[in-house]
């Protein structure tokens, strides 16, 4: 191991891939709030089947073996000390501790609905937050889905594929849904949801109820702005896009205006010495899209080219949201690309090469027992 230690604060998608890629040469300290990668994606499949789900989306950090140079600790962020270049972390016992850093890479995502929270949580937390809703939804005749996004489309396909007998209704405020995917993609989707027998409602912007913070499923009537009569359904599931970033634990100065990390186009935060940042709480660009496209690649480049100083390269974000919105399904794992072409990878493929192959072996450089894992 050389040079100054390195902390990556925040150890989702892209905090785990940056301690991958650095822990083979740098000495690198990993702090989550979970005892797991819990991914942000594919929210239909978790609250559909969530075992299948848990097999690719909940990865223990001791199966990750591309942690196992990085000393992972886990606990909550609760403050960063700038001139003394330290981070504090709130342990499950109630102690805290501090971390002393050369580089701090800053990927604390954002907290959205129930399936993205940023508490301290125990294994077993985490397995209840998981198992609740898709209980509470098991359980439910109607289910009344509100928004747009790719959260909200995946949860109403995933639904009504999984429990037929459902009644599914997407509800959202626009003329179609994913509107920052090529309208390609949506129309692609709407013919998925279709033939689930999903109800397809435009034009229905909902009235957020007084108390509203979205992490729960609620079971009130939902009212409309837009003028329709109230909507009633036994689990309303709100994806409205309300994400905030987990950034309660850092000075003011490094936050922009929706209280984001500021970004420079190489990935450093401005005005700082050794501070980067990544994924979906950076404010690198209009769709924050620095989780996606292999950008953690650039950022240990660039970490890598700050220590040896050397030139540091620009992150260059698409113009649109592209990937996975359905996740893998029975017939396979459609991926739309910018242009709203989708390609579907049979599921032999996804399940048997992609997965395995690519994702664990390659991105992740292998997970323990993925094969025995339940699905
Ligand atoms: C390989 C890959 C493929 C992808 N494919 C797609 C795709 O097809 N379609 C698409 O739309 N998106 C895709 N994405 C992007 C993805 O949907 C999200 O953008 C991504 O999950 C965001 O990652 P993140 O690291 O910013 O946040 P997160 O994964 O949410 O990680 C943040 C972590 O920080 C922790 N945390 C928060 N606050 C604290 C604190 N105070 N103390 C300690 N820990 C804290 C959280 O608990 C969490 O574990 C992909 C991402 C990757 C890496």
């Amino acid at each position: 191991m050389t040079g100054p230690r390195i902390v990556i604060a925040g150890l989702g998608e892209t905090g785990v891939l940056t301690a991958v890629r650095l822990s083979r040469r740098y000495d690198v300290v990993g702090i989550g709030a979970k005892p797991a990668l819990v991914s942000g994606q594919e929210l239909g499949l978790r609250l559909a089947r969530p075992e299948r789900w848990a097999r690719d989306y909940r990865l223990d950090f001791a199966s990750l073996r591309g942690l196992d140079r990085t000393r992972v600790v886990h606990g909550a962020l609760t403050g960063l000390d700038l001139a003394g270049r330290t981070v504090a972390v709130r342990h499950l016992d109630g102690t805290e501790s501090r971390e002393q850093y050369g580089v701090l890479v800053i990927s604390t995502g954002v907290s959205n609905g129930f399936w993205r929270r940023p508490e301290l949580q125990t294994a077993e937390e985490v397995d209840d937050a998981i198992r609740d809703p898709h209980e509470r939804i098991a359980g439910a005749a109607t289910v009344a889905v509100i928004g747009g996004g790719a959260a909200a489309v995946s949860a109403a396909a995933n639904i009504a594929k999984a429990w037929p007998d459902k009644r599914v209704e997407l509800y959202f405020p626009g003329e179609r849904g994913l509107p920052s995917h090529h309208a390609r993609v949506w129309a692609q989707v709407r013919d998925q949801l279709v033939s689930a027998g999903v109800g397809i409602h435009p034009g229905h912007r909902a009235v957020l109820p007084p108390d509203f913070t979205g992490e729960e499923l609620t079971a009130e009537p939902v009212h409309w702005s837009t003028g329709q009569p109230p909507t009633e359904a036994d689990v309303v599931l709100w994806a409205v896009g309300r994400a905030r970033p987990n950034t309660e634990w850092l000075p003011p100065e490094l936050l922009d205006e929706e209280g984001f990390v500021r970004a420079d186009p190489d990935l450093r935060v401005p005005g700082t010495d050794g501070i980067f940042t990544i994924g979906d709480v950076a404010s690198t660009d209009p769709l924050r899209s620095s989780a996606r496209n292999f950008t953690h690649t650039l950022l240990a480049a660039n970490v890598r080219a700050y220590l040896d100083g050397k030139p540091l390269k620009t992150f260059r974000p698409p113009r649109r949201r592209w990937g996975s919105v359905l996740g893998p399904q029975p017939e396979g794992h459609t991926i739309y690309a910018p242009n709203g072409r989708g390609y579907r990878i049979p599921a032999w493929a996804a399940d048997g090469l992609m997965q395995p192959l690519i994702v664990n072996r390659g991105i992740y450089r292998g997970v323990r027992d993925w094969r025995r894992r339940v699905v």
